[in-house]
């Protein structure tokens, strides 16, 4: 069990500036059972609701979100130091995006689905989806709305209540989630936001939730599995990456160099999806790799109240300890450092792009950096990038920059990880169609798109008679018999991919049968 000291207050700061934006109440530890019980009680009320009901919810908040954007969209840059641009349309445009397709579909994805049986003919047998009960949603601060909130409206749309903890250095965003909520007129607990640190995280997983759906680091969701081993709670761990981009010889330089600039460097690469690995032919590396410095370069930093900044400031305090030592490291053993460079104040880092000779025995290269770095190395043929490219215990996202699409496609296939784009980077992780996670150290499950639906609902398979009729013992019950036995030895004849074998056994099956029928009471 988890320690109970945990914070009574945190202070929400502007990265930017270091401005406190607000002093919160932390949620005290001795709440969460009380919420639990309340968040038990809501549920099986709102479970009780038909899916085709409970999205007309989702189509209220659609409109509640869409009435707040410039707000939100305000609040999430001033937390996360994000541009407003980025918050706009890298969160909350996905975010309503993602809330109409679960609408649309959470109805038809919950209805139960018929099993097709070969041998039982005389039954029916189908998958009866339900809702798991309360469900942690826990998570990180990079992007603060879109994730936890795509989750959350999964976890809804599928009959579930929702205990939601925002990061520490995102609070007023996670509040700001549940004030839409309220104000789209969901019913009371249904969702409930819990403020606090990784101690009140913890706490939550104490509560037994019936699943845990976590987004944050890889050390995080270690602990996070092994609390939810003691009770064998489901949950599905959203992690970290170190992801390649292949850039392949027949690549335009132009665009192949525009996509590692927006895949490294967005959201200041503070991205789970980021391209921190850039694979690059060797014809083209050294050409690849002056466009990319030239482009890095132009690239406006600065705060969004300002306007104008492609760049905002490092979010996390303690990431910059991660740049430091990934860069000083780079630095100390003869890697090419352009940029890199902190802003006197250290609120933010001059992207940076690592190249060199040794790259890829160090840190940069082979740890989550989660900030604007990007490591660039070659190769000379295909399988030495793939071989390069799935040389990571990381295997979230991967991408392949090439004019030779079915290459590209092939290249795909062979690619350890959980989502490969050929000519984009990163931005999938905002589509609410296509599913989003990763294997090996990324993570466990799938968020979003049909796939993720599923993670929210239980299976029970339903098997019944066809008809009233149909109502008699079965064959294979007690007692067993020595015609018994003969005919269900034949069984194995007719499943013979041989014609004859199948034709010779058929009838010394049906007579021994007919034999057990008439002759032997069933127990
Ligand atoms: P983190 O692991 O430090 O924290 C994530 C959340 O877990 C926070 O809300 C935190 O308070 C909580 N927490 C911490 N300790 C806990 C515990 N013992 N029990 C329960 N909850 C606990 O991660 P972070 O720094 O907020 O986020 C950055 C990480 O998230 C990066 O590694 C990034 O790659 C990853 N990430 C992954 C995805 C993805 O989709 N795969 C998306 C975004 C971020």
């Amino acid at each position: 069990m988890t320690e109970m000291n945990t914070l009574d207050s945190l202070e929400s700061k502007d990265p930017t500036t270091g401005e406190l934006i607000r002093r919160l109440d932390c949620t005290p530890v001795n709440a969460l059972p009380e919420i639990f019980l309340r968040a038990r009680s809501a549920q099986a009320k709102w479970a009780a609701i038909p899916a085709k009901k409970r999205v007309a919810h989702l189509h209220a908040l659609q409109e509640t979100l869409i009435h707040h954007v410039d707000d939100v969209a305000a609040l999430i840059s001033r937390e996360n130091g994000k541009p407003l641009f980025e918050a706009m349309m890298n969160e909350l445009l996905p975010s309503v995006d993602m809330v109409r397709y679960v609408a649309k579909h959470a109805p038809g994805w919950s209805k139960s689905r018929s099993i097709p049986l070969t041998l039982m003919k005389h039954r029916r047998s189908y998958l009866h989806y339900w809702p798991y009960g309360v469900v942690a949603i826990i998570s990180p601060w990079n992007y603060p709305f879109l994730l936890p909130f795509g989750e959350i409206i999964m976890a809804l749309a599928a009959g579930n209540a929702v205990v939601f903890k925002p990061s520490e250095v995102t609070p007023l965003v996670g509040l700001k989630i549940q004030e839409l909520f309220d104000e789209a007129g969901f019913p009371p607990d249904i969702l409930q936001t819990v403020i606090g640190d990784g101690q009140i995280g913890a706490a939550i997983i104490d509560q037994k939730p019936d699943k845990i759906f976590f987004t944050g680091s890889v050390p995080t969701g270690r602990k996070i599995m092994a609390a939810a081993a003691r009770t064998l709670t489901p949950v599905n761990l959203e992690l970290g990456g170190k992801d390649a981009m292949i850039v392949l010889a027949d690549a335009d330089l132009d665009y192949a160099t525009s996509a590692a600039l927006w895949g490294g460097f967005s959201n200041s690469g503070q991205v789970c999806a980021s391209t921190e690995r850039i694979l690059v032919h060797e014809s083209i590396a050294e050409h690849f790799v002056d466009l990319l410095k030239a482009k890095a370069a132009q690239l406006r930093q600065g705060s969004s109240a300002m306007g104008g900044n492609d760049l905002g400031s490092i979010t996390f305090e303690k990431q910059k300890a991660i740049y430091d030592r990934h860069l000083q490291q780079a630095r100390q053993n003869g890697a090419h450092v352009s940029g890199g460079e902190f802003s006197a104040d250290r609120r933010f880092l001059k992207p940076a792009i690592v190249t060199g000779a040794q790259i890829e025995s160090l840190e940069v290269y082979k740890e989550e950096t989660f900030g604007p770095v990007v490591a660039v190395t070659t190769f000379k043929s295909v399988a030495e990038a793939v071989r390069k490219a799935n040389d990571s215990k990381y295997g979230l996202l991967a991408s392949v920059i090439t004019r030779n699409l079915s290459l590209g496609e092939q290249i795909a296939k062979q690619l350890e990880v959980g989502t490969v784009t050929v000519n984009e980077v990163t931005y999938t992780a905002g589509l609410g169609e296509t599913p989003w996670g990763g294997i090996k150290d990324s993570g466990i499950g799938r968020s979003h798109s049909e796939v993720g639906f599923y993670e929210f609902l239980q299976i029970r398979h339903i098997h019944v008679p066809r008809s009233r009729l149909f109502v008699f013992k079965s064959p294979w019950w007690f007692p067993y018999s020595p015609y018994q036995m003969a005919a269900f030895r034949q069984l194995f004849h007719l499943y013979s991919r041989s014609w004859t074998e199948r034709i010779k056994a058929f009838p010394i099956f049906l007579w021994n049968l007919v034999q057990f029928l008439k002759n032997e009471r069933r127990l």
